[in-house]
C-alpha cells in the first residue's frame, strides 16, 4: 500500500477529525473516535477477485482496517469456518442456520484475536513499546499471546475472580497479569488512569478506535463465506456492544463499496440476564443504558456493567429491525450443550448466551423461521470448563475387562428399554 486508505479518526458525535494517534475520545463532546476511510479509493482497489486471491486471514480485507502499512501482528488471525448447522436448525425449527466459529480463531481461541492483531499492528506503527488492556479474560489472553509473539512488553488487568483457564492462558506467555479486587468497570477505570500516566498502549482504551475496527473482519468473512451476501439475521453476543456495532458497520461497508448487493438485514444482541444493560434498554424501547453495578453471571466474558458502546449497539438494532434478548445461567449451560451436541462445537459461556438468546428470539417470532440466521460463536469452551463441569455427567469407570464392559452395555440397554 502506498498511500493509506485509512485517513483519520473522526468523532461519532460531531464529526470533528483527529490525527491517527493513540487517542479515543473527542475533546469537545467526549464522543468516541472512529476510523475514517477513503471509500472511493477502496472501491476502486478492492474487488471480490482481489480478496479471493489473498491468504485466508482477516487481513485479506486490509484496506478496510485502520493501519498505514502492512500488518505486523497476527498475520494468521481470522478466516474461521462458517458452518452450516442443519441438525441445530431442525431442533430450533428454522430453515437455515450457520455458526461463525471463532472458537478456533488463531492463536488464543476467541474473536479477540481479531481486535488485538489490529491494535498491536497499529501500536507498533505508533512506536509504542508497552501494550496493555482491561479485560474480562479473552482479551487478556490475546494481548498476552500476540504481544509475546511480537516482542512487546505487556500488562493485562483483569477482575481477580476470572475462570482459572483464562488466568492461566494469560500467565503462560510471560505477560504481567494484574488481578484487581473489583468488577470489570473498576478495572477499566483504573486502566484509563494508567494509560494517561504511563503512556502505554491500552488496546481497548487509548487504542480503542483501532482495536474496535478489527471486529468488522468477522462480518466481512460471514458475507464472503455466504457467497457474497448479507445474512438476513445475525445473532451477536454483547459485552461493551462493540462487536455488534462493527458487524453492522461491516455489512454497510461492503454494500457501500459494491462487494455485496444491498438487502434487508437485522442484527440481534445477546446478553446474560445477570448483566444485561444493553438488552434491558433495547427491550424497554430506550437507548438510555442503565449500568449494572454488580454483574452476576457465569458468562464472565460478557460481564460489563457500563458498556462503552451500549448506546450505539441499541441504535444498530433499532436501525436494522433487530432485537436483544438475555438468558439465565441455566439457559446458558443448556445453550452450550445444545450447540455441542448438534454441531460438535464446544463454546464458552458467551456461546451459550448466543445460542440460548437465538432460541428465544426464534420462539418469540422476532427471528422468522424461514430466513437465514448466523450465530456468532466467539470463544472456546475449554476456557470456561468449570461452568459446565457439573452439568455434563461423568465418565463410567470400569476395570480393563470385557466382562465389565459387557455388563455396562447390558445395563445401558436395560435402562433404554425402560
Ligand atoms: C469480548 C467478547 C465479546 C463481545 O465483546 P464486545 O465488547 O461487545 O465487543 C463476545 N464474546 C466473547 C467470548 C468475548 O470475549
Ligand atoms: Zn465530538
Amino acid at each position: 500500500m502506498s498511500e493509506p486508505y485509512f485517513s483519520s479518526l473522526k468523532c461519532r458525535e460531531c464529526g470533528r477529525l483527529y490525527p491517527k494517534k493513540a487517542v479515543h475520545v473527542c475533546e469537545f463532546d467526549f464522543g468516541p473516535l472512529e476510523a475514517d476511510y477513503d471509500y472511493d479509493r477502496i472501491k476502486a482497489a478492492l474487488s471480490r477477485q482481489v480478496i479471493e486471491s489473498r491468504p485466508k486471514s482477516m487481513w485479506r480485507y486490509r484496506e478496510l482496517l485502520p493501519i498505514d502499512g502492512e500488518p505486523t501482528v497476527g498475520l494468521q488471525v481470522g478466516f474461521t469456518p462458517l458452518v452450516k448447522a442443519d441438525r441445530l436448525a431442525k431442533v430450533l425449527g428454522v430453515k437455515e442456520i450457520y455458526v461463525k466459529n471463532d472458537t478456533v480463531n488463531y492463536p488464543t481461541l476467541s474473536f479477540k484475536d481479531r481486535v488485538v492483531s489490529v491494535a498491536l499492528s497499529r501500536a507498533i506503527e505508533l512506536g509504542l513499546k508497552t501494550v496493555a488492556c482491561a479485560s474480562t479474560g479473552n482479551l487478556a489472553n490475546s494481548v498476552a499471546a500476540n504481544a509475546a509473539a511480537a516482542g512487546l512488553d505487556s500488562y493485562v488487568l483483569i477482575p481477580a475472580d476470572l475462570e482459572q483457564s483464562k488466568v492461566l492462558n494469560s500467565l503462560v506467555y510471560g505477560t504481567k497479569v494484574i488481578g484487581i479486587h473489583g468488577a470489570y468497570d473498576q478495572v477499566n477505570r483504573l486502566c484509563s488512569e494508567i494509560a494517561g500516566k504511563y503512556g502505554w498502549g491500552f488496546v481497548n482504551v487509548n487504542l480503542r478506535p483501532y482495536y474496535a475496527e478489527g471486529s468488522k473482519s468477522m462480518g466481512f468473512e460471514i458475507m464472503e463465506q455466504l457467497g457474497w451476501k448479507i445474512p438476513a439475521h445475525t445473532v451477536i453476543p454483547m459485552a461493551s456492544g462493540s462487536l455488534l456495532t462493527k458487524i453492522y458497520k461491516a455489512y454497510q461497508e461492503f454494500v457501500k463499496i459494491g462487494l455485496v448487493p444491498e438487502s434487508k438485514f437485522s442484527v440481534h444482541g445477546a446478553q446474560a440476564t445477570g448483566c444485561n444493560p444493553i438488552s434491558a434498554a433495547q427491550k424497554s424501547g430506550t437507548d438510555l443504558i442503565r449500568p449494572v453495578p454488580k454483574p452476576n453471571t457465569i458468562a464472565k466474558s460478557l460481564a460489563i456493567g457500563t458498556p462503552a458502546d451500549g448506546y450505539y449497539a441499541v441504535r444498530a438494532m433499532e436501525q436494522t429491525g433487530g432485537s436483544a434478548e438475555d438468558v439465565s445461567d441455566e439457559e446458558i449451560i443448556a445453550g452450550i450443550k445444545l450447540l455441542a451436541e448438534m454441531t460438535g462445537i464446544f463454546a464458552e459461556t458467551a456461546g451459550g448466551v448466543t445460542v440460548a438468546c437465538a432460541r428465544k428470539l426464534i420462539d418469540s417470532g422476532k427471528i422468522p423461521r424461514d430466513e437465514p440466521i448466523v450465530l456468532c460463536i466467539t470463544g472456546h469452551g475449554l476456557k470456561t470448563a468449570e461452568a459446565v463441569a457439573d452439568h455434563i455427567g461423568k465418565p463410567r469407570l470400569i476395570k480393563p475387562s470385557l466382562r465389565e464392559f459387557d455388563s455396562l452395555i447390558e445395563a445401558e440397554l436395560a435402562e433404554a428399554a425402560h
